[in-house]
C-alpha cells in the first residue's frame, strides 16, 4: 500500500501555493501549507513529514535560514528548494545549508511532481509507529491534538503550542521517564542543562488542568532524582484513597 506522506508546504505567495497544493493533494499527499519561516520550525518541531517544499523568498526567516535550523536540530526530513530564476547563488547556499534538491521558479508542475515523488521514493519515510491518534484520551479528559483542544471536566479550552508539545511528548512516551533536559530541550529548544523553573511550573500548570487533586497527581508523576513520568492509566494501587 502506498503510505500517505505528510509534506509541508512553506510558501507565502498565495497563487503558487494554492496551485501546489491542489496537485500534491490530487496525488494523495496530505499537504500541510504554512507562509512563513517560523511557522514550518514550529510545525517540524511537533510533526513528522516526509517532505519540506521551502521556498527561499519568505517574509522574515528566509528559506536558507529555516533549512540551516532544521538541520542544526538534527531534523534530517528531505528539503526540496525554491529558487528564483537566476539566483545561482540562492541554488548553492541552499545545498550547502543541507537542502536535498532544489527546483527553479517558474518550473512546471508536472516537473515538480516528479522531483516530489523521486525525493519520497529514496527518503524511505515510514509513518512513526508511535504517531498518535487525533484525539487521545486519558482520565476524564480528552484531547483533540489536530484542533488543540483539551476537554477536562473543569472545561473545555484551547492548548498553547508549548502545551500541545510536551503533551505530544508525555503521550508518545507513555510510561517512560522523561529527564528534564530530555524534556527542556525537545518542548523549547533549550540547552539540557539550563538551569529554570519553567519546566516545572509547566508541569504544575498540566496538572492543574488535568488531574482529578492537582496535589496528588496520578497521570503527571515526578521520579525524584530523575525528572517526570506519564501514565494513561494510573493502576488502583498507585492510589490508597
Ligand atoms: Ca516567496
Amino acid at each position: 500500500m502506498k503510505p500517505c506522506y505528510p509534506v509541508l508546504l512553506v510558501e507565502d505567495e498565495p497563487h503558487i501555493a494554492e496551485g501546489l497544493i491542489f496537485n500534491l493533494q490530487a496525488e494523495g499527499y496530505q499537504v500541510t501549507h504554512v507562509e512563513n519561516g517560523e511557522a514550518a520550525l514550529e510545525h517540524l518541531a511537533a510533526h513528522n513529514c516526509a517532505l519540506v517544499v521551502l521556498d527561499v523568498m519568505l517574509p522574515g526567516m528566509n528559506g536558507l535560514h529555516v533549512c540551516r535550523r532544521l538541520r542544526e536540530a538534527e531534523n534530517q526530513v528531505p528539503i526540496l528548494m525554491l529558487t528564483a530564476r537566476g539566483e545561482e547563488e540562492d541554488r548553492i547556499a541552499g545545498l550547502s545549508e543541507g537542502a536535498d534538491d532544489y527546483l527553479t521558479k517558474p518550473f512546471s508542475l508536472k516537473e515538480f511532481l516528479l522531483r516530489v515523488s523521486g525525493m519520497l521514493r529514496r527518503s524511505n519515510w515510514q509513518p512513526r509507529a508511535d504517531s498518535l491518534p487525533d484525539t487521545y484520551l486519558f482520565g476524564s479528559n480528552r484531547i483533540k491534538l489536530a484542533d488543540s483542544l483539551a476537554s477536562t471536566p473543569r472545561g473545555e479550552f484551547e492548548l498553547t503550542q508549548l502545551e500541545l508539545r510536551m503533551l505530544r511528548i508525555f503521550f508518545r512516551k507513555e510510561g517512560q521517564i522523561l529527564s528534564r533536559g530530555e524534556l527542556l530541550e525537545s518542548v523549547w529548544g533549550m540547552a539540557p542543562d539550563t538551569e529554570t523553573r519553567t519546566l516545572y511550573n509547566f508541569i504544575v500548570r498540566l496538572r492543574k488542568y488535568f488531574e482529578k487533586d492537582p496535589s496528588r497527581p496520578e497521570h503527571f508523576l515526578t521520579v525524584r532524582g530523575r525528572g517526570y513520568k506519564f501514565i494513561r492509566k494510573p493502576s488502583p494501587t498507585t492510589r490508597t484513597d
